[in-house]
């Protein structure tokens, strides 16, 4: 029974639960509540598979009455299984984050070369020391995270962009930088390649995605105002993606331009709403453990033929 519950909880936190939560409004409230509510789910999926894995064989055999030989065949098949459940984790973790290291190196030396901040007066008085600025009619900006982050802007963006909403953007790139945003997004990106595809959605990838942006908005809003923020994304767009493998489309920078118009001070209730995410996102972790996993390991303990 417990191996069945747990399936029937992973399934749905993986196929009908990714669905509604992209759907709904209240994330827009506390960005970063949601985040740890879509981290909370992932994990929680990850752990029904192992735990389905790990109960289905034990149960059986008790449920068949099947003898000592065949319990401890089971055992190491259910333990093999989760192995490579784990194992295929790791190695999808290591490989994104291995390719995006490489990648970022390699763009990293690039802007350096190419480097034209010090010709650029339209600059404003304080920058960051990582900030590059590449020549190029084309208005974007974007960061390299890494132990040496970079800032990047375009001498486009420098032409179209106030001073007032250049420091905007900068802010927003340097809260992606400081929250280390890309390893969250390669957490992410490393789980949804290791799910068979089947069961995969690629819908927390892309919710994960627009409210880290969401997260970097209300840094830069609190530091620099949200007129200056909302008037650049308007030109730029964002041309950022945290180590994420897709750009928000056109109407994701819509809702964020709306949200800034509609979040000019502080909101009162993002603070419950946060505090609802994370209570849930604390409640998936917990619950099903203390539930269903707790009482089966203590008969399974008896039961299994060591
Ligand atoms: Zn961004």
């Amino acid at each position: 029974m417990t191996a069945l519950l747990l399936g029937a909880l992973g399934l749905t936190l993986s196929l009908v639960v990714p669905g509604i939560l992209a759907s709904a409004r209240w994330p827009d409230r506390a960005p970063a509540a949601a985040v740890v509510l879509w981290q909370s789910i992932t994990l929680t999926g990850i752990l029904c598979a192992l735990g389905v894995v790990l109960a289905a064989p034990q149960e059986l055999v008790s449920e068949l009455g099947s003898g000592r030989p065949v319990g401890a065949t089971a055992l190491i098949a259910a333990l093999a299984v989760a192995a490579v459940i784990i194992l295929r984790l790791l190695a999808s973790l290591a490989g994104v984050t291995y390719r995006s290291r490489t990648r970022r190196a390699r763009h990293r030396m690039l802007v350096d070369l190419l480097d034209t901040a010090e010709r650029h007066g339209e600059l404003p008085d304080e920058v960051p020391a990582g900030l590059r600025v590449l020549d190029g009619p084309l208005p974007f900006a974007y960061c390299l995270p890494g132990r040496q982050p970079r800032v990047v802007l375009s001498g486009g963006a420098l032409r179209v962009l106030g001073r007032a909403q250049v420091s905007a953007v900068i802010a927003h790139e340097q809260a992606h930088l400081r929250h280390r945003h890309d390893l969250v997004m390669e957490s992410f990106t490393a789980f949804y390649r290791a799910v068979p595809r089947p069961l995969r959605s690629r819908a927390p990838l892309d919710a994960v995605h627009l409210l880290l942006e969401m997260v970097a908005d209300d840094a830069a809003r609190r530091r620099c105002g949200a007129g200056p923020l909302g008037s650049a994304l308007a030109v730029l767009g964002d041309a950022v993606t945290p180590g994420g493998p897709a750009e928000p489309a056109g109407d994701a920078d819509q809702d964020r331009r709306r949200r800034l118009s509609r979040l000019a001070g502080d909101d009162p209730r993002s603070m419950p709403v946060a505090a609802g995410a994370l209570a849930a996102a604390a409640a998936l972790l917990v619950l099903p453990t203390v539930i269903l996993v707790v009482p089966w390991l203590d008969q399974a303990l008896s039961a299994w033929p060591l």
